[in-house]
């Protein structure tokens, strides 16, 4: 069977885990911690780094810095998982649900404007399968209106928006904060993991005390105070220094990894052009504002029946396709609480967007025979 995923070991991951041991140093905020965070300072340009126990924690301390209050309006997509959601709702924040782009997943941009009230207090984008959503557009909106922008970049990493005059913008730059995940289905991994970015100065001190359990142990630590006590509130957000030190080699070789997917990414998109042309079945496209970092390869199947069909055949043929994200504002959760507007092209993603197996070990021959069987699918499905 090829699974939908399988976790990859890069190199050096065993040997920084047993020097992390070495060092007498297990909890958060250590040797590995701090490279980490430093690389993403370094290479991307965010402003401060913090290193968390997943991208979940991470929205959960944008929420927090925000001060996201009961009633506090935040606009998101709907079409998305739901951390990005949950992080704001622990808050009391009430959920004003966005509709995806028709040719995209991700949030149409000019939707949310007219969903702009006095209680808005943040926008939320997420960056599906790593493609950037128009960055320059949601921008303009959130400073015209004065509010708050973070980026659910979990599936993000190493990806840019291109601006209008040309410019590559790394994501996770641009909002005020922004979240990644390191949980082992995205691109650079360490099983259970996740960042904090922030780009605005007004956060940077209370985010470290947030992070410290809503204590000021980090600038203690530093120097910069003679003991350390309670002054906010916060939780336990830190990565263990044995998963950064798994992180690290990951990073060590990010640009091996990337090249690799793009490749997977590269392959499908070859093998399956006819089944886009002559069954009608969508293939993934990327935004020409957006680079692309192979996160996902998905394809938009006619219908909800089609797609059972093709996962179920995919299935007796030893490949596991997977499908995703039924809408929120369809959720058991939310339902009741959603204002009502019909989100069409977020049902649609819903019902008939399937994800093909991609990651860093899957071999070109087993890339092959899916793409055959798809193919196969296609041609006896319409027959
Ligand atoms: C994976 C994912 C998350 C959650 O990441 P965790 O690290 O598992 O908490 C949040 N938002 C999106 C869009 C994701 O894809």
């Amino acid at each position: 069977m090829i699974p939908f995923n399988k976790p990859c070991t890069i190199g050096n991951e065993l040997d920084y885990i047993k020097d992390a041991i070495s060092l007498g140093k297990l909890c958060g905020n250590g040797k590995y911690t701090n490279k980490c965070q430093s690389f993403f300072e370094e290479k991307y340009g965010f402003k401060k780094c913090l290193l968390t126990t997943s991208c979940t924690d991470a929205l959960e301390m944008c929420a927090i810095l925000l001060d996201i209050q009961a009633g506090d309006e935040v606009i998101m997509p709907s079409y998305t998982f739901v951390s990005t959601s949950n992080a704001f709702v622990l808050r009391g924040a009430k959920i004003v649900f966005a509709d995806s782009e028709s040719n995209n997943p991700n949030m149409d941009c000019n939707e949310i404007e007219k969903l702009i009230t006095p209680r808005t207090k943040c926008i939320v984008v997420v960056h599906y399968a790593g493609a950037s959503c128009d960055m320059e557009k949601v921008a303009e909106i959130a400073k015209k209106h004065n509010i708050f922008l973070v980026e659910d970049a979990a599936q993000a990493v190493d990806n840019y928006y291109i601006s209008k005059t040309g410019n590559k913008i790394p994501l996770g730059s641009i909002g005020n904060l922004a979240a990644f995940s390191f949980h082992e289905t995205k691109n650079i991994i360490c099983g259970e993991g996740g960042m904090l970015v922030v780009n605005d100065e007004n956060f940077v001190k209370r985010s470290e005390i947030i992070w410290e359990k809503g204590t000021n142990r980090s600038a203690y630590f530093r120097g910069e105070i003679d003991k350390y006590g309670w002054v906010d509130v916060g939780s336990s957000f830190l990565m263990s220094e044995l998963t950064a030190a798994y992180l690290w080699a990951q990073l060590e070789s990010i640009a091996k990894i990337q090249t690799r997917r793009l490749e997977v990414w590269n392959l499908y998109n070859s093998l399956l052009k006819d089944v886009q042309s002559k069954y009608g079945c969508t293939l993934q496209t990327i935004p020409s504002h957006s680079t692309n970092n192979a996160h996902a390869f998905y394809m938009i199947c006619n219908s909800t029946e089609e797609r059972g069909g093709l996962i179920k055949y995919l299935k007796e043929n030893d490949a596991q396709l997977v499908f995703h994200y039924l809408s929120l504002h369809k959720s058991a959760f939310y339902s009741d609480k959603h204002d009502g507007r019909e989100l069409p092209n977020a049902d649609r993603y819903s019902d008939c967007l399937v994800r093909l197996p991609i990651y860093y070990d899957i071999t070109n021959e087993q890339v092959q025979k899916i793409a055959e069987k798809i193919n196969s699918f296609y041609a006896d499905y319409t027959k």
